[in-house]
């Protein structure tokens, strides 16, 4: 195919089809403002932190251990953090300085080490350590999936594996829904898709949405339904990249425009 078209940028059309026009077409968005990075490294250094539960859980031998060990892998993401990634701490705006941001963020990331402290201690209570640690690893993360034939790429932030099923898992850090935001379910659909070009006639049953500030994993099965919304979606996409422009606030939702990170370009073009 011609165009490229990213699992995220499914998403991003869910959400309002001219942010794809913005971002692939005038490329607007390269350059984040300072509160745009801002939630860009809070929404990364959340993700980090969801890699890494594993971590946490392999090294307790029981759940009066786990606080001590949550810390301990906090501290040690928050240490590496610039190392993994530097390319994101170098596109800083230039009024913006990383060390100056980490105060405010870490505040916040303590609220959620406690939730994830009364998480992870139920799991082990509930499930016993070898099947909670079973349940929070992956198989990979950050896995690179293109298809050709699709026309889609992406990177599923984690892949699990049990026993022969494999499961793509986006993970989100904003504001969690009810059931799971329809363009999430595109995006994991999408990544389902992926997965089973990659893997060869493997058939993905499902995939999760992992809503970190709920600590929840939400499924979503992988159905014809959606299977075709994805096509559909990636088509449409396809379309604004070829030429068309979909007007300002066309989903006529001005919530959604006062939320948007594009607001001020969007409406001024
Ligand atoms: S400001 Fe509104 S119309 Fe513009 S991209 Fe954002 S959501 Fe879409």
């Amino acid at each position: 195919m011609k165009h490229k078209v990213y699992a995220s940028d499914l998403n991003g059309y869910a959400f309002c089809p001219r942010t794809i026009y913005l971002s692939r077409v005038l490329k607007l968005g390269k350059k984040p403002t300072k509160e745009r990075y801002r939630g860009i490294i809070e929404h990364t250094l959340r993700k980090e932190l969801s890699f890494r539960y594993s971590r946490i859980l392999k090294r307790v031998s029981e759940p009066l251990e786990l606080r001590e060990s949550i810390d301990r892998e906090l501290d040690s993401t928050l240490q590496g953090f610039p190392f993994i990634y530097r390319e994101l701490i170098n596109q800083s705006p230039e009024d913006v300085d990383y060390n100056a941001l980490l105060p405010e963020l870490v505040a916040g990331l303590h609220e959620e080490t406690a939730a994830l402290h009364r998480k992870l201690e139920f799991m082990v209570k509930e499930a016993g350590l070898k099947k909670a640690i079973e349940e929070v690893t992956s198989w990979r993360i950050d896995y690179m999936v293109e298809s050709k034939g699709l026309g889609i790429s992406g990177k599923i932030d984690k892949v699990l594996q049990r026993n022969n099923e494999y499961i793509p898992v986006e993970v989100k850090t904003g504001r969690v829904p009810f059931s799971v935001w329809w363009g999430d379910r595109l995006q994991v659909t999408a990544y389902s898709m992926l997965l089973e070009e990659e893997l060869d006639s493997v058939d993905i049953l499902f995939s999760i949405v992992e809503y970190t500030a709920a600590l929840e994993r939400r499924p979503v099965k992988t159905t014809e339904r959606l299977r075709r919304a994805v096509l559909e979606t990636r088509d449409d996409i396809i379309g604004i990249l070829e030429g068309f422009v979909p007007e300002v606030c066309c989903h006529g939702n001005k919530n959604k425009c006062r939320a948007c990170s594009f607001r001020t370009e969007c409406y001024s073009i």
